[in-house]
């Protein structure tokens, strides 16, 4: 037994990683983890993991099964962050999150990769603060762009100043698919306006309590779209014209923020679990009848797109009926392809006491749906889908 933990010790390499000049001080409150995007081309995979501050981290690679295991020190994992993904394409099977102990989240990436076939490297700038990028495959993070590689990675001790990496990230976000995209992207948005005054609801709404949850809000922006929409003004435009859509059919709506601030009452001070729980709150004090959290989704590859709709996977049956309801509705009005209705373990889910769900309208990292939630028309149409989708949940 010695013997063999021995045999795999000697397999794991520790990858010294960049040291943050800030993180010496023990005080320092964990950085968050706020998202784990994947990407796949033919000969690279992408691991891009946003991190609200700078952190320090460290990589081990283990065999039988074969894994790559990052530490991210002084770290605390978002309540948003899928905690296992299977990316598709060729390179890695499964991602595993989780806290690992109290303040190291751990990613273990299921690969027969080998140890010389992948880099990783710190970006910063752009949409979230801090990234830490792993890139598998050929190329190691610079597929068609031969030149960028002296600049993409970065020797593991340098100091991390921030304007080589600002150049860096500029790359990281062309290589992100704009090439496909762009005649898409100037597609416009070709779905009728419509007159919210002519839009009749069922009866069955009257008097039924509904919490809207526009999600992010304040200093959390959520995901930027590529022209720097932001999913926090979308999710409330969204959520605003749904609750005028509702009232109107004699729903009492309870909205969880109307301005774009915070909800939890310590503002800026709040961790995304205070700030998830005051929703949650919001929703269980009004005693309401369903629970909604409006999203857009994003991802690293543009292209991606389309609605989902997740219930809390051990929540009860009316929350399953109630994603399918919206997700059927939403679809059907602004025309964006089903990714299907899921189950998941997202917090505000997870802590509301009545049927509940969390809508990704449409993706804000693609560019048409970017537009497509930015205009008025889209809002409309997505609220009018919403509006209809808690009806027809009502029996209506
Ligand atoms: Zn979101």
């Amino acid at each position: 037994m010695i013997r063999i933990l021995f045999m795999i010790l000697a397999l794991v390499t520790t990858v010294a990683a960049p040291v943050s000049a800030a993180e010496d001080d023990g005080a320092l409150a964990p950085a968050e983890v706020k998202a784990v995007r994947v990407g796949n081309s033919a000969d690279r995979f992408r691991l891009v993991v946003d991190v609200d501050r700078e952190i320090d981290y460290d990589t081990m690679v283990l065999s039988n099964p074969g894994r790559i295991v990052i530490n991210l020190h002084n770290a605390r994992l978002g309540a948003f962050v899928e905690r296992e993904m299977a990316p598709g394409g060729r390179f890695v099977s499964r991602i595993r999150m989780g806290q690992f102990d109290k303040t190291t989240v751990r990613i273990v990436l299921e690969t027969e990769a080998a140890k010389d076939t992948f880099t990783i490297f710190p970006l910063t700038g752009g949409a979230s603060p801090y990234r830490v990028v792993m890139d598998i495959g050929a190329g190691k993070g610079n597929a068609g762009n031969s030149t960028a590689s002296g600049n993409v990675q970065k020797p593991a001790d340098s100091d991390g100043g921030d304007s080589t990496s600002g150049d860096t990230d500029s790359k990281d976000t062309k290589e992100t698919g704009d090439k496909e995209d762009k005649g898409k992207a100037e597609k416009p948005v070709d779905l009728p306006d419509i007159d919210l005054e002519e839009i009749e609801l069922s009866s069955v709404l009257k008097g039924k309590k509904i919490v809207l949850d526009p999600g992010h809000g304040g200093e959390d922006p959520g995901a930027i779209g590529p022209t720097g929409v932001t999913e926090k003004s979308i999710t409330l435009r969204v959520a605003e014209t749904a609750q005028a859509l509702l009232e109107e059919a004699g729903a009492k709506v309870i909205m969880t923020r109307t301005e774009d601030t915070e909800v939890s009452p310590k503002h800026r001070q709040a961790t995304d679990i205070d700030e998830l729980q005051a929703r949650c709150d919001i929703a269980n004090k009004a005693g309401a009848d369903i629970f909604i959290s409006i999203h857009m989704d994003s991802f690293v590859n543009r292209k991606a797109g389309g609605t989902t709709s997740y219930y809390y996977a051990k929540g009860s049956a009316a929350s399953r009926k109630l994603a399918a309801a919206i997700q059927d509705a939403v679809v059907k009005e602004i025309g964006t392809e089903s990714r299907g209705v899921k189950s998941c373990n997202f917090y505000v889910v997870r802590h509301t006491k009545m049927p509940a769900i969390l809508l990704e309208v449409a993706f804000v990292s693609n560019p048409q749906e970017e537009k497509l939630l930015d205009s008025d028309i889209g809002v409309k149409h997505a609220a009018v889908g919403l509006a209809r989708g808690i009806a027809a949940f009502f029996g209506g």
